[in-house]
C-alpha cells in the first residue's frame, strides 16, 4: 500500500497540544524548553517524510521489537507517532541528542585521545565547578589589591614538584613548543636529531610545528642512531636551540643510538644554546613502582639541567588539556613577554583543574587521580571485576561471556611498549554478527566503545567506572 506523505503530514499533532501534554507530568522543564525540543522533533519527522524514500525510518524501538507505523491505518499511525515524538522529546531535553557526550571506554585504553584522555579526579571536579560559578582572583593580586597574573597561581606549585627555577603553562603542548620556538628561535636554527622527528596523533608534527613558530629545523643523525658528534658538526653562528623531543609514542629497538639529556645539556653549555626537552607524556611518577615501564619523569629532565622541559596536562599527568613549560627563569621570563602567550592562553577552567590535581600530587595523593588509579590496577583486581561483569551478563539470553586474560594499553601517546596485565569479559553474540553488535553498543543513549579481538567483543574493566557495569549489561539485554 503506498500512503500519501501529505496526507500523514496533516495527521502530525500541533506543537502546542504536545507541550501541554508534556507540561502537564514534566515540572523540571520550562514551557520554552519543551516548546523548542517539540518544535525540533516535529521538523524532523517531517524531513523524515517529505525528503526520504522510505519514512519507516520513523520508528519505535521497543525492548522486545521495533514497531514500523508508518503503513498504519490513520487512528493507530496517530497514537504511535504520538508516543513516538514524546519519546524523542524527552531524549532531546535529557540532551542525549547533544553531539558531545559521556561514552562508555571498554576498550582498556586508559588515555584514550579519541574519548577525551585523561579523566579528572571528582574533588579537581569540584573545584574547577566551584570557581566557575562565582567570581574568582584569577588576575588579581589579593595582597596589594591590584592587577595580578593568573600564572601566579600555578608556579609556585610547579616549581617546587618539578624543581626547576620557573614555569608557564599555556593551552597545550602543542602550543608550548610553539611559542618556544617562535620566542627563541625566530628566523634561526633547531637541532633536532632524525630519530625524533615525532607526529603526534591529529597531525601535530614536530617539524611542523618549529616551522610555524618560525624556526628552521635542521636534522641530524640518522633514524635509529644519533651521535653528539652529529649535534656539534651542526652548530653555527645561527644555532638557537638544541631540541630533544621524547619519542612517548613508539620506540626504536634493536641497532639504535640516541644522545641522553645530559650529554646534550653538557654539548648546549659548553656553546652557550639552551636545550628544550619536549617530554610530550610528562610525568611526575616513573611508573616502576606500579608495574609499568620507566618513563623519564619531569624532575629528572629538570635535574639533568635542560633550560625548559614541556609536557602535556591531559596525558600522564591525568590532568585537564594544558602545555606546562618548567625551566630557567630568563627563558621563561622571555616567553611570558611573546605576544603569542595572550593568543595561547590557558583559560581559567582548565587552570583550575590544572592547580586541583597538581595538589593531589603534593599531597601525594595519587591513588585520587582516575589514570594512575586505572593504571595502577592489578590483574587480581580486574580479575574480579570482569568476573563480577561475566556473573551479570550469564543472565542474559541474548549473549554469551567468558573471562580471559588479556593486555591493556596506557594509549594517548605514553608508553607505546607497555602491555598492561589485564582480565577481560569477551562477548559473544548468541544471535547477529559481532561487528553488529559492536556497532549496536556504540549506538546506545550512553555510547559503549568497545574492541574486538578474535571475533568477541572485549569489555576490559580497567577503564571501566563503577556506574558502568549496569549501563553495559543494560544494553546488552537489548540485543
Ligand atoms: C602529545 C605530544 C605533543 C602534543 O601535546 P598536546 O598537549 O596534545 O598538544 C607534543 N610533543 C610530544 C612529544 C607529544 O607526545
Amino acid at each position: 500500500m503506498i500512503i500519501d506523505k501529505k496526507e500523514r503530514l496533516r495527521l502530525l499533532p500541533a506543537v502546542h497540544e504536545v507541550v501541554e501534554e508534556l507540561l502537564s507530568t514534566d515540572n523540571i522543564h520550562t514551557n520554552n524548553e519543551v516548546t523548542w525540543a517539540v518544535r525540533r522533533v516535529l521538523q524532523k519527522a517531517r524531513d523524515i517524510i517529505l525528503q526520504r524514500e522510505n519514512p519507516e525510518d520513523i520508528v519505535l524501538n521497543r525492548k522486545d521489537k521495533q514497531e514500523v507505523f508508518w503503513n498504519y491505518p490513520e487512528e493507530e499511525f496517530i497514537r504511535f507517532f504520538r508516543e513516538w515524538l514524546i519519546n524523542e522529546v524527552k531524549d532531546m531535553l535529557k540532551g542525549t541528542d547533544l553531539s558531545l557526550r559521556r561514552v562508555i571506554n571498554a576498550t582498556g585504553v586508559v588515555l584514550h585521545t579519541n574519548c577525551g584522555r585523561a579523566l579528572l579526579a571528582r574533588e579537581v571536579v569540584d573545584y574547577v565547578a566551584q570557581l566557575a560559578m562565582s567570581y574568582n582572583n584569577l588576575e588579581l593580586d589579593l595582597e596589594k589589591g591590584t592587577r595580578g597574573s593568573r600564572y601566579t597561581h600555578v608556579e609556585k606549585m610547579l616549581q617546587e614538584l618539578s624543581g626547576a627555577e620557573a614555569a608557564l603553562v599555556v593551552n597545550n603542548n602543542a602550543a608550548a613548543v610553539l611559542l618556544i620556538m617562535n620566542t627563541l628561535a625566530n628566523q634561526r636554527e633547531v637541532i633536532v636529531s632524525r630519530g625524533e622527528l615525532v607526529e603526534v596523533g591529529g597531525s601535530f608534527r614536530i617539524p611542523d610545528v618549529i616551522k610555524a613558530g618560525g624556526a628552521k629545523l635542521v636534522e641530524v643523525g640518522t633514524t635509529n642512531k644519533t651521535w653528539s658528534r652529529d649535534y656539534s658538526e651542526a652548530l653555527n653562528e645561527n644555532s638557537a636551540l638544541l631540541l630533544k623531543v621524547h619519542t612517548s609514542n613508539y620506540r626504536i629497538e634493536g641497532f639504535h643510538h640516541e644522545v641522553d639529556l645530559s650529554n646534550l645539556v653538557d654539548l648546549g653549555e659548553k656553546n652557550n644554546i639552551p636545550v628544550v626537552n619536549d617530554l610530550g607524556s610528562g610525568s611526575f611518577i616513573d611508573g616502576v613502582d606500579l608495574g609499568i615501564p620507566k618513563e623519564p619523569t619531569i624532575q629528572e629532565a629538570v635535574k639533568a639541567g635542560a633550560s625548559l622541559i614541556t609536557f602535556s596536562g591531559d596525558k600522564l599527568l591525568g590532568g585537564p588539556q594544558a602545555g606546562i613549560i618548567v625551566g630557567k627563569k630568563d627563558l621563561i621570563d622571555k616567553l611570558k613577554k611573546n605576544q603569542l602567550t595572550r593568543a595561547l592562553r590557558i583559560d581559567k577552567l582548565s587552570l583550575a583543574a590544572l592547580i586541583g590535581t597538581l595538589r593531589l600530587y603534593e599531597k601525594e595523593d595519587i591513588e585520587k587521580i582516575p589514570i594512575w588509579r586505572m593504571l595502577s590496577l592489578k590483574g587480581s583486581d580486574l580479575l574480579k571485576e570482569a568476573q563480577n561483569l561475566q556473573k551479570g551478563i550469564s543472565n542474559l539470553t541474548t549473549v554469551e561471556a567468558e573471562v580471559q586474560e588479556h593486555a591493556s594499553c596506557v594509549g594517548g601517546g605514553a608508553l607505546p611498549t607497555a602491555n598492561l596485565p589485564s582480565f577481560v569479559c569477551a562477548i559473544r553474540p548468541l544471535q547477529g554478527s559481532v561487528v553488529n553488535l559492536e556497532r549496536f553498543l556504540l549506538h546506545g543513549d550512553i555510547p559503549i566503545l568497545t574492541r574486538i579481538v578474535k571475533e568477541r567483543i572485549i569489555l576490559d574493566p580497567r577503564t571501566l567506572l563503577p556506574e558502568d557495569y549496569q549501563i553495559i549489561i543494560d544494553r546488552l539485554s537489548e540485543w
